[in-house]
């Protein structure tokens, strides 16, 4: 017998008991609109006319060129509005809100592309918007806040625990049980409780189901393999779900191996040997924890990847092998950025050159005739100072001294 809301071994809801209500009305409008084709149509429009789907499939020739093997295509997430696929899955919930006639949002933001992808839904919805963020994560992510607070948005710093994601999460979860009457959770990946994990999961399926459509008429063919980089799980969900159950695709996701999966700085869940079983922020999943159930603390350049968790339905497909995964460290990552940008003129972001890097590696080996998508997750522009710093470019020092003291006369 399937349990309600569980993949296999995973997932499940674990929630306080005022929640109960809310989530069984979340569950009963998420179901209704997914048996309701005019929903589906009315989100596919709205993403058609503010963000840019359908987004294109790009075939890098000249990587694939250079490396001699399969055929490189590209999926540019990057080309939504926000600059990546966290659009599709809070214009989604955004559309939901408005069925359910709730009129406030919260979120939780780590790097902050979340809370401006939410703070963006609910200016263009008209909904009061409040964004949790670690105050860490509020010093490091300043551009992400500004943008937040220019769009509406009221930004509040947790100053609990270690002051980054995992305290953000708990704490709109606090603000949830006092305003469910008003307020949705806009939960940012394919996490957390039911039915989150599958409801996020179906937004985003959008992605591979172009991405087959588009694969068909610029490849022929099916795809041998599909990559996507792994942080909570939902642009690799968005991507793989429509080639689950196509013969002959491999599914590879790929985690932050950070300064590598021996190192214990890494957050590799599925691919090292640091995570167990757990159950955590209302789910059960891979938590990098220690024996005891307490969070390890996790390190990736890429601040997306960054997270003890991941998609309990990502969890069950790493258990029944029909997804691989493995990791990608920071400095391959950074390798892996410099060549595309040289080759193709496209930036990746630090999450989405996750993907790259184990994609450059399998694809010398592959035949020319066969294809291989990439899910570029999202645009490179945000990272400019992580990627500035890591290429030591001395030109972009000199360039923040000067606007530090620019501030400071
Ligand atoms: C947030 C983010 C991710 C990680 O989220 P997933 O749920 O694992 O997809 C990956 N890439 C980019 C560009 C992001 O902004």
């Amino acid at each position: 017998m399937v349990k309600k809301g569980y993949f296999g071994n995973w997932g499940g809801a674990f929630i306080p008991e005022v929640l109960h209500q809310t989530f069984a009305e979340l569950e009963h409008h998420f179901k209704t609109a997914q048996a309701d084709p005019a929903f589906w149509q009315e989100y596919v429009d709205l993403m058609s006319t503010y963000s840019c789907r359908p987004t294109p499939l790009t075939h890098a020739e000249n990587l694939s060129k250079h490396f001699g093997g399969a055929q490189i295509y590209i999926k540019r997430e990057d080309l939504n509005h926000t600059g990546a696929h966290k659009a599709n899955n809070v214009m989604g919930q955004g559309l939901l809100v408005k069925r359910m006639g709730k009129t406030r949002v919260i979120a939780e933001t780590g790097a902050g592309q979340h809370g401006v992808a939410t703070a963006t839904m609910a200016a263009k919805f008209g909904f009061d918007c409040t964004i949790y963020m670690g105050e860490v994560d509020v010093q490091r992510q300043r551009p992400n806040v500004f943008w937040m607070e220019k769009m509406g948005a009221t930004v509040v710093p947790v100053r609990d625990g270690s002051r980054t994601l995992k305290d953000a999460i708990n704490e709109a979860f606090r603000d949830w049980v006092t305003n469910v009457d008003t307020t949705h959770y806009v939960f940012g990946t394919a996490c957390g409780p039911a039915p989150f994990p599958e409801m996020v999961s179906w937004f985003q399926s959008i992605v591979g189901n172009e991405a087959y459509e588009q694969m068909r008429i610029q490849h022929g063919k099916n795809p041998a393999r599909i990559y996507a980089c792994v942080g909570g799980g939902s642009n690799a969900m968005g991507i793989f779900g429509r080639f689950l159950e196509e013969e002959g695709v491999e599914l590879i996701g790929v985690e932050a191996g950070g300064k590598g999966v021996e190192t214990g700085q890494h957050a590799a869940r599925l691919c090292g040997n640091d995570a167990s079983p757990g159950v955590a922020q209302g789910y059960r999943t891979m938590f990098l924890q220690n024996d005891d159930g307490q969070m390890l603390e996790t390190h990736s350049v890429a601040a997306g990847l960054d997270y003890v968790g991941v998609s309990p339905i990502l969890s069950d497909l790493w258990e029944q092998g029909k997804v691989r995964f493995t990791a990608a460290t920071d400095q391959e990552v950074m390798d892996v950025l410099d060549l595309t940008m040289k080759k193709e003129g496209i930036i990746p972001a630090l999450e989405s050159a996750h993907g790259f890097v184990q994609a450059f590696k399998d694809a010398p080996e592959m035949s020319t005739d066969e294809g291989i998508i990439i899910n570029m997750s999202g645009r490179g522009d945000k990272d400019i100072f992580t990627i500035a710093h890591a290429f030591d470019d001395p030109s972009w020092k000199e360039f923040i001294v000067q606007r530090a003291r620019e501030y400071s006369k």
